[in-house]
């Protein structure tokens, strides 16, 4: 459910810069530094996106795209730029890119160019019924079950866990689920998380279940079956 998100990019700190603010915002992230991988990795992987710089060593940025689109391949591309003219925009569009994000760019414009053509990743947002293991949550009704179990949670923890159903696999830690579930910035002692994590386990146990939500000692938690 985790959107996937290829960055290709030579530029080491700007692919850096990318890759950690992606991270941060709960994305699935790889990176290719030259156009024969970025290419390569487009091919093998199921991605949501790709954001692509234009020039690469190798293989441009344009060229991969060309031979995607050549072969079928429609994940969105957005092609990172320091070129601005129009003629270029044109030579792009024409190569089958979906946008463009002209470089320098700031984390803002980043994250709304993300959201903006995360198209598939946004149907899955919509979804109302969220699964994992034997764990149903219906976000409409707010229900939650333990297979036929029915689950009753408060507003808070039916929050943190759908916090958790929708970043499945992957390791949360205190900063991001103070975000994602309070809204709060992150105060360094706060035990409100660990206060929540056990309501929540107490209550999808209390039927003698196995523990989903599983502790990463020094970094934060993460749901998943073992
Ligand atoms: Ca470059």
């Amino acid at each position: 459910m985790t959107a996937h998100i290829l960055v290709v990019e030579d530029e080491p700190q700007v692919a850096q810069f990318i890759e950690l603010e992606l991270k941060y915002e709960g994305y699935q992230v790889t990176v290719a530094h030259d156009g024969i991988s970025g290419l390569a990795a487009a091919r093998e992987l199921e991605l949501d996106l790709i954001l692509l710089d234009w020039m690469l060593p190798e293989l441009s940025g344009l060229e991969i795209c060309r031979r995607l689109r050549d072969t079928g391949n429609k994940v969105p591309i957005v092609l990172l730029t320091a070129k601005d003219e129009i003629g270029d925009r044109v030579a792009g569009l024409d190569a089958g890119a979906d946008d463009y994000l002209v470089k320098p760019f700031s984390i803002e414009e980043l994250r709304a160019w993300v959201r903006a053509h995360l198209r598939r990743f946004e149907e899955e947002e919509e979804k109302e019924l969220l699964e994992f293991a034997d764990l149903t949550l219906n976000r409409k009704t707010r229900e939650v079950y333990r297979g036929d179990r029915w689950v009753e949670l408060t507003a808070k923890e039916f929050d943190l866990l759908e916090f958790f159903i929708s970043h499945p696999r992957q390791v949360l830690n205190r900063e991001q689920i103070l975000e994602g579930v309070w809204n709060l910035d992150f105060t360094g002692d706060s035990n409100i998380i660990e206060v929540y994590i056990r309501y929540l386990r107490t209550k999808l146990e209390a039927g003698g279940e196995k523990r989903l939500i599983q502790t990463m000692r020094g970094v934060g938690y993460v749901l998943r079956e073992n």
